[in-house]
This record gives structure tokens, sequence and C-alpha cells, in this order.
């Protein structure tokens, strides 16, 4: 779910199954859990459903702990052979 404000008309949209446009000439367009528009910065998100905002946040995250594990794997198990 997305909840998506365009500031060129002030319009605000719920993202759903539905294609949803702002109807202004940002021309906002909402479907699902993406939005489009002619120009973006024109485009408020006031709530996503954590999968938009956090899942970047947490990949990068992810990447690291699961790198420093991998390394950390790596180290122990060249100490368990040697
Ligand atoms: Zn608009």
């Amino acid at each position: 779910m997305l909840h998506v404000k365009c500031t060129c008309c002030n319009k605000e949209i719920i993202s759903s199954s539905k294609l949803q446009t702002c109807g202004c000439e940002n021309n906002m367009i909402v479907r699902n859990g993406t939005v489009t528009a002619q120009d973006l910065n024109y485009v408020v998100l006031i709530k996503s459903k954590d999968n938009i905002k956090n899942s970047g946040f947490l990949t990068n995250a992810d990447l690291k702990y699961q790198e420093e594990r991998r390394k950390r794997k790596v180290r122990k198990l060249t100490f368990e052979e040697r």
C-alpha cells in the first residue's frame, strides 16, 4: 500500500491494484506499489507499507551483515582447517 500526495495539485492517492492519476499536469500515476510522475519532486510519500522505504535500508544493512558474516565464516573455516 502506498499513500502519496501530488504537491502540484494537492491530491492524495492511496494506491490500489487500479491505476489512479491525480489529473494535473504533473500526471502522477499510482498503481499497486508504484508511483510515477512527470516530476517526482512534486510527489510526496506520505505512507508506505514498510517494504518501500525500509527495504532499501534493510537490504543495505543485510548485505553488510551478510558480508561480515561471510568473512567471519571464512575465518572460522580457515581456523578449523588448521
Ligand atoms: Zn497532481
